[in-house]
């Protein structure tokens, strides 16, 4: 089957001096209904024959995350997909979702056979932050604890001190900064200026941004609302500071599925890849989920509210990966060895505050470990 080619601009940060400002996304062309039900049997098939588990985002279509729940893999943000793949017995890892993760798979689980459906499948925050660039503004502030985002490659976050995902950013910034450090953030700005606002922490940031968030805008958010006053907006924090100023929640991909389930209002405004009303819709039957609006033509890639990247993984490519154990991602070890060091020092964060709240079993007391969850 032919494959569709997209041309993707994405905004390089300012004074980079190499890289480029365009990628592109083979989209797989959408099978027919007959050729998913078939496709998806064999999937079926494949993943017991190569005793491998399907770990998928999402953001991928819905098919993948149906497959993924059906066949005991898992549909989860970064950070559970790293925590899955690291704890599940199986020696082969599909990774449904885009290539740092397949990397960070690769990096918590070395032993394992890490394969993605597409390895072009990619991310504007990690086309944006090139290691040897990073490396540079890091050699300039060797003062600054060093936090990166998870959406970067090995090479950048070995460079790092902790790795964090939007679920727990916030969290252990707040705790770098009542120790009193000065924090170098990558490579998201909206995410960094999120957590900076918060909690006032001192934080110098890279300028990267997400294509598919960065396009959601304030001012045409603000007239949907007032169409539909009772209804809630949920914002992932990746968007602009416009966007997020208007949110009733802002929050991971988990956390924006979980106040749709908690929350008490029957319609939400969601600002978000639309990946995710797939899960949405599962997990509150009977509500409405809006996509907040984006700028431009609906037509483009960048408007569309949907990640292209995220879109290259299909049901045709994923049998074609299970059929010839290719696209297996390699990691070198050395910088496998020390990108592990700051995902494990913020998986260790993330077992600790888990004790916490169960060790305190009173919200109250621990709401400053929900406060990205929450009143925005
Ligand atoms: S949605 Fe944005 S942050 Fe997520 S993979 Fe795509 S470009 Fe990267």
């Amino acid at each position: 089957m032919e494959h569709a080619i997209k041309s993707v601009e994405y905004d390089r940060p300012q004074g980079l001096t190499c890289g480029i400002g365009q990628a592109w996304a083979k989209v797989p062309d959408a099978p027919s209904r007959e050729e998913k039900h078939e496709l998806k049997e064999r999937i079926r098939a494949l993943l017991i024959r190569e005793k491998a588990v399907l770990v998928a985002h999402y953001y991928v279509d819905a098919e993948l995350q149906e497959l993924a729940d059906e066949t005991g893999g898992c549909v989860a943000d970064s950070l559970e997909m790293a925590r899955f793949g690291r704890d599940h017995s199986a020696q082969t890892l599909i990774v449904a979702g885009v290539r740092f993760m397949g990397e960070t798979a690769k990096i918590l689980s070395p032993e394992k056979r890490v394969l993605m459906p597409d390895l072009d499948a990619t991310c504007s925050l990690d086309l944006g932050c090139p290691a040897d660039e990073f490396s540079a503004f890091c050699d300039a502030h060797p003062d600054r604890t060093v936090v990166v985002y998870a959406n970067t490659s090995a090479a950048v976050k070995a460079r790092a001190d902790w790795m964090v995902t939007s679920s727990i950013g916030l969290e252990i910034v707040a705790e770098l900064h009542a120790r009193g450090e000065k924090i170098l953030w990558a490579p998201d700005r909206h995410l960094g200026g999120y957590i900076q606002k918060k909690t006032g922490a001192d934080m110098l940031s890279w300028q990267g941004s997400c294509l598919v968030h960065d396009e959601f805008k304030g001012v045409e958010l603000d007239l949907l609302r007032a169409e539909y006053p009772d209804a809630k907006i949920l914002v992932h924090p990746e968007s602009p500071e416009a966007v997020v100023a208007l949110a009733d929640v802002v929050g991971s991909t988990t956390q924006l599925i979980d106040a749709a389930v908690r929350l008490d209002a029957k319609r939400f405004i969601v600002a978000t890849d639309l990946g995710i009303l797939h899960k949405m819709r599962l997990a509150a039957p009977g509500k409405e989920f809006i996509e907040a609006p984006t700028a431009g033509n609906s037509a483009t890639c960048k408007s569309c509210a949907h990640c292209p990247w995220m879109a290259m993984n299909g049901l045709a490519n994923l049998v074609a990966v299970l059929e010839r154990g290719h696209n297996e991602i390699f990691v070198d070890p050395a910088i496998a060895a020390r990108a592990r060091l700051p995902i494990d020092r913020m998986l260790d964060f993330a077992a600790r505050h888990k004790k916490r709240v169960q060790a305190s079993g009173d919200l109250g007391k621990d709401v400053s470990l929900f406060s990205n969850v929450g009143a925005a």
